[in-house]
């Protein structure tokens, strides 16, 4: 198989505008090509009609704009879209519109795969092959506002993968996503598995960005059976570290839990949860387990049980919402639809060992 193009996708005006310079071009010609690409999310050399041709020509030898090839498209029946894509390796992974009235989001991948082996996750069941690059990350976000009518203006990155074990290109994403698609980083979401030492490096980095950690019970023995990173970062550990991070950025911190019928939704760790958000601004995000073949058993809970854990949280003056749920005919829910290929884009085994060492 070739080896992918190198992309366009990834660098910022500046470099660019360096580009345009090295290809006989004047250096305004690469921030109008930054234009085309990040702000009308345009991947065709051909249709940039204000670029010289010959310029356009030269390029196009060299580069392709967006290096993401779309393997499947489903669209749900309540408006979400769900990209596979790959860049021509062969290696897929998913991205998600979600529309909304007030608003368009989309959840990006940042990993092929992801190590971190969390036992309800079809993506964690699925082993992990490699990390995106800024042009795979950011070439996510251009194919689905290609989708939209409406300008995406918010983004997760709640797909595939562990955002902070890929957080360089993570961080030039972000600077890519506010300084030249124009995105507020306050509408911005990365979601983290609770990894200490990237979590400071992103405190120090001062962005006023959303932070969501993924709890999933406030007790260690129950939290290293869902997630093995417990072991290394334990619930006292990674809430300490999430309260520094608020106080450095002073942003409300998200709590994802995930909740598992008579496993982590009973009303002792609803209690024990509240406790640890005392005096933390906070909002609390609860999620249904979407069903995965977990060969645990694990299932999802009435909508009774759902609804009292909640009323106990918000009993203790806790801040909680639901995650709205879409797109369920497509598996719309994290590594699902990657899961479900066949044939030369099938999951892989799944690892057992748990790479973090630090
Ligand atoms: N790796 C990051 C971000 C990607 S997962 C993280 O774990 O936070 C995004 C969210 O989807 C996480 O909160 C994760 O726990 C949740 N998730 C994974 N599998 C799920 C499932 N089967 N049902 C519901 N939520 C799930
Ligand atoms: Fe990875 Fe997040 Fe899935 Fe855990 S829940 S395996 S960290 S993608």
């Amino acid at each position: 198989m070739n080896p992918p193009a190198e992309c366009l996708v990834g660098r910022t005006s500046v470099a660019l505008s360096q580009l345009a310079t090295e290809f006989g071009a004047t250096a305004w010609r690469g921030k109008q090509l930054a234009s085309w690409i990040y702000r009308k999310a345009v991947a065709d050399l051909g249709a940039m009609n204000d670029l010289p041709a010959g310029f356009r020509r030269r390029l196009a030898e060299r580069f392709v704009v967006n290096p993401l090839h779309v393997a499947d498209h489903r669209k749900s029946s309540d408006g979400v879209d769900k990209l596979l894509v790959h860049d021509g390796d062969g290696q897929v992974f998913e991205c998600v519109l979600l529309p909304y009235s007030k608003r368009v989001s989309c959840c990006l991948s940042t990993q092929v795969g992801c190590p971190m082996g969390c036992t309800f996750c079809a993506t964690g069941l699925g082993g992990f092959d490699r990390n995106l690059s800024v042009g795979e990350i950011v070439g996510q976000y251009l194919l689905l506002q290609g989708l939209s009518d409406r300008r995406v203006d918010h983004v997760v990155f709640m797909g595939m993968g562990e955002p902070l074990l890929n957080l360089d290109a993570l961080l030039e994403s972000i600077a890519i996503l506010h300084g030249e698609v124009g995105l507020s980083h306050r509408n911005l979401t990365v979601s983290t598995v609770g990894l200490v030492p990237q979590i400071e490096r992103l405190a120090a980095a001062k962005l006023p960005i959303h932070l969501a950690l993924s709890l999933h019970s406030p007790f260690d023995e129950i939290r290293s059976r869902l997630m093995p990173v417990n072991r290394r970062w334990p619930v006292a550990e990674i809430m300490a570290t999430m309260r520094r991070y608020q106080k450095a950025t002073g942003r409300k911190i998200t709590i994802e839990y995930l909740l598992i019928d008579r496993l982590n939704d009973t009303e002792e760790q609803a209690l024990a949860l509240a406790r640890l958000l005392r005096g933390v601004p906070h909002v609390v995000n609860l999620i249904p387990f979407n069903y995965v073949d977990t060969e645990q058993g694990f299932r999802r809970p009435t909508r009774e049980r759902v609804r009292a854990f909640r009323r106990t949280l918000e009993e203790q003056g806790i801040n909680v919402t639901e995650r709205v749920e879409r797109g369920h005919d497509i598996a719309a829910a994290c590594g699902q639809l990657a899961g479900q290929h066949e044939g030369r884009f099938a999951r892989r085994s799944r690892l057992s060992v748990l790479p973090v060492t630090s």
